[in-house]
């Protein structure tokens, strides 16, 4: 049953058991409306206090400033790979339009200026991608995609310097920024690698003047497990199915200055003309700003959970997500600690400085089979309840993913069978 196991899956993650248990009883009657919550209208007035609760619960527990946006989008984490790219080229083409045009909102009408827009997109439009693991890789892959490889500068790739494989982060002396690119685009935690930025990168921050790169970070796998300066990134995202709830709705935490009625998209047939291309209307960040995420149909379900999900973090810790990340860290080091005191055994796969709290990756090296020891290591746990071990399949090995909603009394089973498999 339930109760019986530990899962540590990559994503769709465990999520909380009482908040399931309630949430059945709402899918039935809502509210005592007699009706279910996946069955109301997402226009009716419930419907929105579900998404401004959950919105401002969000706020609360990340200490998001008063300047952000918080979006609820469809698309998963693959449609923010192009929706950043498209939806910020779109701001530095205003920009750029800005300044050509003195100020001016709008298409250029005078030729020539569009013809400067046209060369500065040629010669200067980047976008920068920090390649630290499968998923920033698809990420870099799609910005290519989308704008041609001409527009695409791969500011770092750990592969280059690792042997071809991932497990590290270059040194940030080599990274080759782009002057005022579009965004520099990193993941935060890298699900399938085991790689974590150990914290916010220096070279990304804002100079004395205030002024610093559009830095967009796909956070899916480590938001709300530790505490991060919203301020720092112009866009943040994350998929909902690892710390906030099931698989359906991706958040975008976005500062404002890249909406209206600061930042508008430029016009299509404006970026038609600069031979660049245009969002689908429902990845427009503007579109879903302004319809406080209601363009379309949206799971308020899915948004219900979230914020069950949230309510639970704030109550369970007063310092909200600074004590998750107490919480979070100490159940990875039990795990960590548990794995490093076996070294003849156990082998991290990602380099010391830059191990993921998250998802943590190694192989089983006992024996002269690792293969066969790995099979028995995922076989022993599974019987005694531990299950969703398995590594990615690009990767091989084990992956334990220390979500959120894994309870310590679990990664502490978790870290009593690594050391009693070592021993046996
Ligand atoms: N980014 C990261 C860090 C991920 O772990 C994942 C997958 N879970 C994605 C992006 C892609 O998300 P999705 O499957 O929702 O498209």
């Amino acid at each position: 049953s339930r109760s019986d196991i530990t899962y540590f899956g990559a994503g769709p993650a465990l999520l909380p058991t009482d908040v399931l248990e309630e949430a059945a009883k709402a899918l039935l009657n809502y509210h005592d409306t007699g009706l279910g919550i996946a069955e109301h209208s997402h226009r009716s007035q419930l419907a929105a206090d579900v998404i401004n609760q959950a919105k401002a619960d969000l706020a609360s527990c990340l200490d998001i400033p008063d300047d952000y946006e918080i979006l609820f989008m469809h698309g998963g984490g693959t449609g923010q790979f192009s929706a950043t790219a498209y939806n910020l080229v779109g701001a530095w083409v205003t920009r750029k339009q800005q300044e050509i045009s003195g100020g001016i909102q709008g298409d250029p009408t005078d030729p020539k200026a569009t013809q400067q827009l046209k060369e500065a997109v040629d010669n200067n439009l980047k976008i920068d991608y920090l390649i630290t693991g499968g998923w920033s890789q698809k990420a870099a892959a799609e910005g290519e995609r989308l704008f041609g490889s001409e527009h695409v500068n791969i500011a770092a790739d750990s592969r280059e310097t690792n042997g071809g494989k991932f497990g590290t982060i270059p040194d940030e002396s080599t990274w080759k920024l782009s002057k005022d690119a579009a965004l520099v685009y990193f993941c935060s935690n890298e699900t399938v690698d085991g790689v974590e930025f150990p914290a916010f990168p220096k070279s990304l921050l804002p100079g004395p003047d205030g002024k610093g790169p559009i830095v967009v970070a796909d956070m899916s796998s480590n938001i709300l497990t530790q505490k991060i300066s919203v301020e720092n990134f112009s866009a943040i995202f994350f998929g909902a199915q690892k710390n906030l709830g099931p698989a359906g709705i991706t958040v975008v935490v976005i500062k404002r200055s890249f909406l209206p009625p600061i930042t508008s998209q430029p016009s299509a047939r404006l970026m038609r003309q600069l031979g660049l291309p245009i969002p689908p209307i429902i990845f427009q960040y503007e579109t879903i700003a302004k319809n406080n995420s209601l363009y379309n149909t949206l799971s308020i379900f899915d948004v219900y959970i979230i914020g069950q999900v949230l309510a639970k973090l704030l109550r369970t810790y007063p310092d909200k997500v600074e004590g998750q990340q107490a919480m979070s860290d100490k159940k990875a080091r039990l795990v960590y600690d548990a794995i490093d005191a076996f070294p003849e055994i156990y082998k991290v796969i990602p380099s010391k400085a830059v191990r993921s709290r998250v998802n943590i990756c190694f192989r089983v090296t006992k024996g002269d089979d690792i293969e066969a020891a790995e099979r028995a290591f995922l076989e022993e746990g599974i019987a005694q309840g531990l299950t969703g071990l398995k590594g990615h399949r690009s990767l091989g090995g084990i992956r334990a993913s220390n979500y959120n909603s894994v309870p310590l009394e679990g990664a502490e089973k978790l870290a009593k069978f690594i050391r009693a498999f070592a021993t046996s």
